[in-house]
């Protein structure tokens, strides 16, 4: 689904578009003119989905330079090998969860717990790697892209948030970090954290944005930060803001 002249929707699964395989979260692909950016990768099962939203744009996984993951967790990183291997592109993530996904550790990213419930029994993490990791305020570009990424953890180890101007419209994908209308995702995992969720979100209601694409349900292309404040207002009174209606 094209969203603007250079942002796309090419995945979404149950809480969000159904579009492609259940377990998809939303993968966004940002056309930067000399080559693409994806966020996010998918859960990595029956791709063909994907890959059919892809070439009903105009695309392949051939034109991805790069994919940002937002973090370890299987819906949006699982299927960054595939690609990886397919064209070629660089894959990055938060260098706290780098390893994690470089070698498929299915504890640290909390498959094992999911394996038979929420996954299939049978779901493997795959290998990536060379998956390089990002830190605070670092920056991936394709063509006339440039995106830079901010450290949020608190829903797992540390997700990260990808924030630049696309199509003169300052965006902000947020992964599992903030949904619309101020939804988090706190899960019963080890790698939960509260206390520095809500600082971090404290720094992201500061930032200046139009849209928003987070990684599950609705994006919007208007007044994103209001969505981002709405969170972190919860939070600054020593709250926990509204769940994400994720069901299964
Ligand atoms: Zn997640």
């Amino acid at each position: 689904m094209k969203i603007t002249d250079s942002i796309y929707i090419v995945a979404s699964g149950k809480w969000g578009f159904g579009m492609t395989h259940e377990l998809d979260c939303n993968v966004y692909l940002v056309d930067g003119g000399d080559g693409c950016i994806l966020i996010d990768s998918g859960v990595g099962l029956d791709t063909g989905r994907m890959d059919t939203v892809m070439k009903s744009h105009g695309y392949s996984p051939q034109d991805i330079k790069a994919i940002v993951l937002t973090h370890y967790h299987g819906d949006h990183a699982c299927g960054a090998a595939r690609i990886m291997e397919a064209s070629g592109c660089a894959v990055y993530a938060p260098a706290p969860e780098a390893e994690a996904i470089a070698s498929g550790d299915e504890d640290a990213t909390s498959i094992s717990l999911a394996k038979g419930g929420l996954y299939p029994a049978d779901f493997s993490y795959p290998k990536c790697p060379g998956v390089i990791g990002l830190n605070e305020g670092d920056t991936v570009t394709a063509g006339n892209v440039a995106l830079s990424v901010h450290m949020v953890p608190g829903h797992s180890l540390c997700d990260m948030v990808v924030y630049g101007t696309v199509d003169g419209k300052k965006c902000l994908f947020t992964g599992d970090a903030v949904f619309a209308c101020g939804q988090v995702l706190i899960q019963s995992l080890p790698d939960v954290s509260l206390f520095p969720y809500a600082q971090a979100m404290k720094k992201l209601a500061e930032f200046e944005v139009d849209a928003l694409f987070p990684g599950h349900g609705v994006f919007c292309l208007e007044n994103g930060g209001s969505h981002v404040r709405a969170a972190a207002e919860k939070f600054a009174c020593g709250l926990i803001p509204p769940q994400l209606y994720y069901f299964t």
